[in-house]
């Protein structure tokens, strides 16, 4: 029997993280179809909207933790050995502010906040900084070095990867999960399996239409100030919903002010008003971003929003046959699309070679 075909539906870091892994070994000829693709600025496309750093959030234990314990490794080399893939080391600072015990945010961030988080043993650096050094209304804080992302290099780089290995880009737009495994799309061969990356379109997509995927709206400010390390903290006084956090892009690729996590909410017009308290807040904690000039001497690129693929019980990896036609699931990340995209595709990976079996080899 000759190679299976597969179709990935989604170009977003879900989609292809997943193409990557499992065009590596020229085991399958692959084409990965989708309404966006990297270059494209969308409400519906998360993927470039993305910070994006490593901050795990995942709890001890579970399957979100897993998938970013796997990530890690791949995200640290290509931070140390891939230059050209946008991705660089950054210290991380993470702060816990007594006032936000029981917050939305601190939930969020439980594990984040840990100074015994499961991934200290998995970043390098990890340490609580000394409470001597930290302002009276912050009850403690943790060090670790982190990657950040330049997701208008990264994604293209993995489309480029994805191409040296074979794989077919095509823009497609599908009402139902089965029109992906029309024959048209891999030359009139018979398409074996579909992997479903498709994000929030999850919810809508006929065959799937997952209520349990919902948006969080996130707004952001991208500036070209430099921040000297990340940070993030466990709150603001402005709102359970808005949040605080700085990072520097890789490359030139300015840093993000960040932000809220406003869920249900799908409005892709930037609020002024939040993104005045965006950069007030950044400002405030993090003088240093304009030498202690104030917000006036933020210069700033440009404002986006962006919707977090948010699942109840996290990403969903499973397989299944619908209509007759194996699908293999990989979506409903929330805001750690970039930080358990190996581990995920890792996952996926496995349960389409499941799915396929040994006849899927060479
Ligand atoms: P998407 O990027 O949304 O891609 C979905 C793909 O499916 C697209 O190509 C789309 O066109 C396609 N599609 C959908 N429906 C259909 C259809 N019917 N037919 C054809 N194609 C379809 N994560 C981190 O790990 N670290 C961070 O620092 C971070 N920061 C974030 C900051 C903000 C402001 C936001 C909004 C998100 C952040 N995230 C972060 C989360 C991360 O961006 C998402 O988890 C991730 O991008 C989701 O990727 P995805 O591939 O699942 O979905």
């Amino acid at each position: 029997m000759g190679q299976k075909n597969i179709v990935i539906v989604g170009a977003g870091v879900a989609g292809l993280t997943t193409a990557l892994l499992l065009s590596r070994e020229g085991r399958y000829n692959i084409v990965v179809a989708a309404k966006h693709m990297p270059g494209d600025y969308d409400i519906e496309y998360a993927s470039p909207w993305a910070g994006g750093n490593y901050m795990p959030v995942g709890a001890a234990g579970s399957k979100p933790a897993e998938y970013e314990k796997n990530t890690w490794a791949p995200l640290e080399d290509l931070a140390r050995n891939r230059p050209e893939a946008g991705v660089h080391f950054q210290e991380c600072h993470i702060y816990s502010r007594t006032k936000d015990a029981n917050s939305a945010t601190a939930d969020w961030f439980n594990e984040l906040l840990s100074p015994k988080a499961w991934f200290k043993d998995v970043v390098p650096d990890f340490r609580q900084l000394p409470q001597s050094s930290l302002s009276p209304d912050i009850k403690s804080a943790t060090a670790f070095t982190s990657v950040c992302i330049n997701t208008a290099i990264y994604l293209p780089w993995l489309v480029s990867q994805c191409l040296e290995n074979g794989v077919v880009f095509k823009r497609a737009t599908f009402s139902h999960i089965n029109d992906a495994a029309s024959s048209s799309l891999h030359k009139g061969r018979q398409v074996h399996l579909v992997v479903n990356c498709t994000g929030l379109g999850a919810s809508k997509l006929g065959g799937v239409q997952d209520s349990t995927v919902v948006p969080a709206r996130g707004q952001i400010v991208i500036v070209r100030n430099v921040a000297p390390n990340m940070l993030a903290t466990s709150g603001t006084d402005d709102g359970s919903d808005e949040a605080l956090y700085v990072m520097t892009r890789a490359a030139g690729g300015g840093t993000i002010l960040g932000g809220c996590y406003q869920k249900g909410n799908s409005d892709p017009q930037v609020d002024p008003n939040l993104a005045v308290r965006i950069m007030k807040r950044a400002v405030e904690t993090f003088p240093a971003l304009t030498g202690g000039k104030g917000i006036e001497a933020l210069d700033v690129i440009r404002h986006g929003v962006g919707l977090r693929p948010v699942r109840e019980g996290g990403t969903r990896i499973e397989k299944e046959r619908i209509n007759g036609v194996w699908v293999v699931h990989n979506y409903g990340a929330g805001g750690a699309g970039y930080q358990n995209s190996y581990g995920c595709a890792q996952a996926a990976v496995r349960l389409v070679d499941e799915a396929l079996g040994p006849s899927a080899r060479l």
